[in-house]
């Protein structure tokens, strides 16, 4: 699996630091607030766990589970709702967490449907941003990285199904791609 990674872009230890960075914006943010974390699965899981971790203030969590991938690495821009949240977070303080805002389109879509919800609040932390290729006017209010336009894997990433349990986020070489189709 290492093997097929042609850059690491973001160490463990680069995430670790921001992360910790992040964590004390937002426990200073959302102290006494009681936030709702609600994470989008599945590539969100390895910061999620690391992210609460890193606020530890009284709260609860949550997840969705939304696609707008295919097979591919383009997004398709059909979306989907296959899990939905179970708490109740109408005059609650919401924090979406994503791994990757790349087009927007699958965020901008949860937005709107967690507003009919009507929280008191909806902010948005993602660990990676990919401002190049945005199509929608969605912007997260927390970032912890601003990388080019490049496919990543690894930190809960995936290219099909793969790579999610690598440690750090990276590149992958073409020829990953290209043993994938055959
Ligand atoms: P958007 O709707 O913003 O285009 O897509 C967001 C979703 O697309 C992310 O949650 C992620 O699942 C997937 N995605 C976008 N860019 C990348 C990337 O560089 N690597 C991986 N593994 N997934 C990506």
């Amino acid at each position: 699996m290492q093997n097929d990674i042609e850059r690491i872009l973001l160490t463990e230890e680069e995430i670790r630091d921001r992360i910790a960075e992040l964590g004390q914006k937002l426990t200073e943010e959302y102290k006494g607030k009681n936030p709702v974390f609600i994470g989008i699965l599945k590539g969100v899981v390895v910061f999620f766990a690391d992210m609460i971790r890193a606020i530890p203030i009284e709260s609860q969590i949550d997840f969705m589970c939304v696609s707008s991938y295919g097979n591919g690495t383009e997004s398709t821009g059909i979306i989907n709702v296959k899990k939905d949240i179970s708490v109740d977070i109408a005059g609650r303080h919401v924090v979406i967490l994503e791994d990757i805002l790349d087009t927007g389109l699958t965020l901008s879509h949860t937005i709107r449907y967690l507003q009919s919800k009507k929280p008191a609040s909806l902010k948005i932390c993602t660990l990676l941003d990919k401002p190049a290729r945005r199509k929608s006017e969605v912007q997260a209010d927390y970032i912890g990285f601003t990388i080019p336009d490049l496919f990543v894997v690894g930190y809960g990433l995936d290219f099909q199904e793969r790579y999610r349990n690598l440690p750090y986020v990276g590149i992958l070489k073409p020829q990953a791609y290209l043993h994938s189709k055959e």
